[in-house]
């Protein structure tokens, strides 16, 4: 199984510049890799990057800048795999017939570099990290790395801060606590971030809310401030700091919510979306909330496959039109907070409903799930004809 450790790295300003400059070298590295794939697709208009080609092309790079050289070649080679997936996208997307929505973009920061291979490219010693073509640096060991390490990455955050993740593999726990098993149905919500087969409704957490406010606010002012002027750039650095604020209070809340999870129940059915619809969006509000939910699959997967849990994805088709109690459909526009049965006059909340409904089809149908095992699942939730939620207490995850 795997697992990752982030680690804080303590630089000194001098190996804070060398960091830095490594993401400069990796961020233009694999600008020019982008730049030449893209004359070399007008070129010719092929939609198959041989590996010849390719390599060719990373070839030439490396004799007209011979400073890449001073990336680590592996961690080259990482980028160059990450410039290669992006053109794969690009082209399965021009194949998938979608109007050309233009060329893979430049990046203008580069967040983190990867050394793939645990080969001596890197080495933990005491509480010092030496890093090949790097250097050595202090890092913040706060917990012991179980398992053995696969893979190094460093990462720098929206504050200048760099980290070390490593991704480690473990053997499972041979012995198993036997649990009692309990299924829970979750759904994304409309006006709950998370609402839950068990009644519970999750709400954005204050804190959060109040970090986004000022966030837009931030960003408000700061597009009013002319551009280049040393306000703005102080501005920039408020915006930053926001921004920061906000997924490290998010990764928190997730983190605790998901423990709180797979505590408390051994199966999780949840919608399965489309990333790819999601990233269309462009609400600032919206793509707030679709983050946390991928952050909150993320966790939750990753928390239930190291305690041997399951974790479904059901197609979340007609899961909100559709009574939880009767099956009785009907139309729920987004404005609709209850959903109000004209069958068997069942009354609860929209978003509750639905994540019944994707309760009752993960033990139905949709075994989608690679651990899926039928009839194991049950109900937990009791539906009675009330509206099961107060939205007004029920924002606290701690209280699950
Ligand atoms: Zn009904």
């Amino acid at each position: 199984m795997k697992k990752t450790y982030q680690f804080r790295l303590k630089l000194q300003p001098k190996e804070w510049k060398r960091m830095h400059n490594q993401l400069e070298l990796s961020k233009n590295f694999y600008n020019e890799l982008l730049q030449r794939m893209e004359n070399n697709y007008k070129k010719d208009k092929t939609t198959k990057v041989s590996k010849k080609t390719f390599n060719r092309i990373k070839q030439e790079v490396f004799i007209e800048h011979p400073e890449y050289r001073k990336l680590y070649s592996q961690v080259a080679d990482d980028i160059s795999r990450r410039v290669l997936r992006a053109y794969q996208n690009f082209f399965r997307r021009l194949k998938e017939g979608a109007k050309e929505k233009g060329f893979p973009r430049p990046k203008n920061y580069y967040k983190s570099i990867t050394y793939p291979q645990n080969n001596g490219s890197f080495i933990i010693k005491g509480n010092k990290l030496k890093v090949s073509k790097i250097g050595t640096m202090k890092i913040y060991l706060h917990r012991q790395i179980e398992g053995s390490i696969k893979t190094m990455t460093i990462k720098r955050d929206r504050l200048n801060r760099f980290y070390a993740t490593f991704s480690v593999e473990y053997d499972k726990p041979r012995v198993q606590e036997k649990r009692e098993e309990k299924a829970i149905g979750i759904d994304m919500g409309i006006h709950s971030l998370i609402a839950m087969s068990d009644g519970t409704a999750i709400e954005n957490p204050k804190f959060l809310k109040e970090s986004e406010k000022r966030l837009a606010l931030y960003q408000r002012r700061m597009s009013g401030m002319q551009k280049g002027s040393n306000r703005r750039r102080r501005q920039r650095r408020k915006v930053a700091k926001i921004h920061q604020k906000i997924a490290d209070q998010r990764n928190d809340f997730m983190d605790k919510l998901t423990t709180n999870l797979t505590k408390t129940y051994t199966s999780f059915a949840v919608e399965n979306l489309q990333i790819n619809n999601m990233l269309q969006n462009h609400n600032l509000a919206k793509s707030i909330t679709d983050a946390s939910w991928g952050i909150f699959i993320r966790k939750l997967s990753c928390k239930a496959e190291s305690a041997n849990l399951k974790v479904i994805g059901v197609q979340p088709q007609d899961t909100s039109r559709r009574c939880s109690n009767c099956g009785a459909e009907k139309e729920m526009p987004l404005s609709e907070r209850v959903y109000r049965c004209d069958s068997c006059h069942l009354k609860i909340d929209r978003d509750i409903n639905a994540s019944i409904n994707i309760l009752q089809k993960a033990t139905t149908v949709g075994h989608t799930g690679s651990q899926a095992r039928g009839g194991d699942l049950r109900l937990t939730g009791a539906v009675s004809n009330e509206t099961r939620t107060n939205p007004a207490n029920a924002g606290e995850a701690h209280t699950l």
